[in-house]
């Protein structure tokens, strides 16, 4: 490859990468059960990309064509000094460059960050919640408080960000009575809401009984028994999630499906941990480090050069339903969701 030679984020599936999402922490206030085991051993600060590496890796997926990029974690919101690196991101933006500025947050500290958020320019808000009742939020994230996210996201609404979305992961025998709730709380303050089928990634609960996915067609029969959902709406920029308009609102309602809808053919996205590495796949374990070429002096064409390579390595496909164990060892907050 020369330096003449224009590079495209093309993967050898011919699906055209324009959408990443970077972690900036792999370090979390909660300790969601389906996403962390209770004591977890997070990653020594020198291994942890500095603001200004995720910076610059950054600036370079946006000059290799993406679109959209997220900040998630960990809680990205816990990261000391995380604004700044909302701000330069922020400067990326553009019409025919970066579109989309998200990011995927907890909710804990938004009545802090909100405003500066928006004012950096961050044009998506995820917030997870997977419960408004008090005691199984607690239960659920170990160390969450739940009124904390709901004044968090309603301090978000004030701010006008284009787009907010509520995100839930739905469990059988623990949240599936919180659906209609969860919706009804989305519908109320005109957000999106979307029902994610739980990831086995990581050992989180060692200690317990497996955690059990609730099916994503089961959550959409229960909503439909209660609302008139519109034909699927088609979602601003391509991603895994289904949408429907829920009629005589603003608001969708969507579906992510890792087990029973395979979106893998129109995947668009790579992620780029914590530590810097490129993964290909969140269900897979290719990846390449991009922290080691920073670090040993790249030029931002070398940058370019091995993440174009990188591509060739990206998997057809996740395979999740694996009797016995996960496939992936690695916890969802090394790889940000
Ligand atoms: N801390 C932030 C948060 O919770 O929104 C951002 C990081 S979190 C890893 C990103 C998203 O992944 C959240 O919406 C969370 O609910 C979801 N998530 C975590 N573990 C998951 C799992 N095992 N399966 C499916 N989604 C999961
Ligand atoms: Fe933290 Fe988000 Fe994982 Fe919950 S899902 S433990 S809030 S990183």
């Amino acid at each position: 490859m020369t330096q003449s030679t224009p590079l495209q984020l093309i993967d050898s599936f011919n699906r055209r990468i324009d959408y990443v999402r970077l972690s900036v922490t792999d370090r979390c206030d909660f300790r969601c059960t389906y996403c962390m085991a209770e004591e977890m051993t997070f990653l020594p600060r020198s291994k942890v990309l500095s603001l200004e590496e995720i910076a610059r890796i950054a600036r370079v997926f946006v000059q290799l064509g993406v679109a959209k990029l997220r900040v998630t974690g960990g809680e990205p919101l816990v990261r000391r000094d995380v604004t700044t690196l909302f701000q330069e991101l922020g400067s990326l933006r553009s019409e025919d460059g970066l579109k989309e500025l998200a990011v995927t947050t907890n909710g804990s500290q938004l009545v802090r960050f909100a405003p500066a958020l928006r004012a950096a320019g961050v044009t998506t808000l995820n917030v997870s919640l997977d419960t408004l009742d008090a005691a199984r939020f607690r239960a659920l994230t170990r160390t969450g408080t739940l009124e904390d996210v709901i004044a968090g996201i309603d301090a978000a609404r004030e701010q006008d960000f284009p787009r907010i979305r509520i995100n839930a992961v739905v469990l059988r025998g623990s949240n599936e009575g919180d659906i209609r709730p969860l919706l009804d709380f989305a519908l109320n303050r005109g957000l999106d809401i979307a029902f994610i089928e739980e990831m086995p990634l990581g050992q989180v609960n060692l200690a317990g009984k497996p955690l059990e996915y609730l099916p994503s067609d089961t959550i959409l029969s229960e909503v439909k028994q209660h609302y008139n959902l519109n034909s699927e709406a088609t979602p601003e920029h391509s991603g895994p999630a289904r949408y429907w308009r829920v009629d005589g609102s603003s608001s969708r309602m969507g579906l992510i499906s890792p087990h029973s809808n395979n979106f893998c053919a129109s995947c668009n996205r790579l992620r780029v941990t914590a530590e810097g590495q490129l993964l290909l796949c969140l269900g897979n374990e290719h990846s390449i480090s991009l922290r080691d070429l920073l670090r040993d002096g790249a030029s931002d064409f070398e940058l370019s050069s091995a993440i174009v390579a990188a591509l060739n390595d990206k998997p057809e496909q996740h395979v999740f339903d694996q009797p016995d164990q996960p496939q992936i060892m690695r916890f969802m907050n090394a790889s940000g969701g």
